[in-house]
């Protein structure tokens, strides 16, 4: 029997109607699902068909291992037609799709990666604030802090320091070092930085501040993903979230 094909689709931000009209037919068509956590519960219903099959993880909660993952999706596209791989934002952001990309080439298997509208992307939008302005920005960088287990240490911070404009993802966990360790490198203080929690969903909020503040953001139990703005291109930014948190926080 000919193998089926994995499609690894990005689901977007999180709200299910920023889902590409490619992925949701594609959800539709489907025979199996996999899904990461932070994909909405709307978007994998619309795989009314196929088995859903949760695989994702978030910071240091249960996680299925990446290489049992891989496996996964081989022994799935030996069974099924449509198998599809759903992951938050874009797939080949953060999303380690280059792995199980190795993994369906080195099985002979045939996939397609479908893009995703990327967290920061989706963020810049709301806060109405382009990551690129004329005269001012024209650099862009996506870095994250997190190394994974028995990974080398990455130097984030170089990339950061030769932007214009940086989007930080996975770093809410590590506000305090990423602040201290830029401002250790040379940059302003009071260089602006935005963050937003919860792009694209329901409990949004974001939160404008200087990189000296930063630290102060792990002082509010906020809940969900988030990316941290930093650069020029935020001084100006009208940003409402610190009306609801206590104002004295951030005098
Ligand atoms: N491939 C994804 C990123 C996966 S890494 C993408 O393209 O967006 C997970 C990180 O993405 C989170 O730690 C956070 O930094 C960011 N993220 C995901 N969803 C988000 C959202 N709705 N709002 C803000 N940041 C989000």
């Amino acid at each position: 029997m000919p193998s089926g094909k994995v499609y690894l689709v990005g689901a977007g931000p999180g709200a299910p109607d920023l889902l590409t009209l490619r992925a949701a037919a594609l959800l539709k068509q489907a025979d199996i699902v996999f899904y990461d956590a932070l994909v909405h519960a709307d978007i994998i219903a619309l795989a009314a068909h196929a088995a859903h099959i949760a695989v994702g993880k978030r910071c240091g909660k249960q996680s299925t291992a990446q290489r049992f993952i891989n496996k996964r999706l081989v022994d799935a596209a030996r069974k099924h037609m449509h198998v599809v791989r759903l992951k938050g934002g874009d797939p080949m952001l953060f999303g380690r799709a280059h792995e199980e990309i190795a993994a369906l080439k080195a099985a002979g298997i045939d996939f397609e990666v479908v893009p995703g509208v990327t967290s920061a992307l989706a963020a810049s939008a709301e806060i109405a604030v382009s990551l690129t302005q004329r005269g001012l920005a024209r650099s862009v960088t996506f870095v994250t802090p997190r190394v994974g287990e028995g990974e080398q240490p990455n130097d984030w911070a170089r990339a950061v320091m030769s932007a214009d404009t940086a989007v930080v993802y996975m770093g809410l966990g590590q506000v305090a070092s990423i602040a201290a360790t830029l401002i250790e490198r040379g940059m302003p203080p009071s260089k602006p930085v935005v963050v937003v929690v919860n792009a694209s969903l329901a409990g949004r909020c974001e939160l404008k501040l200087k990189l000296r503040d930063l630290h102060r953001v792990s002082e509010l139990a906020m809940d969900g993903p988030a990316v941290i703005f930093i650069g020029d291109v935020y001084s100006e930014a009208s940003v409402k979230a610190l009306e609801a948190f206590p104002q004295a926080r951030y005098a």
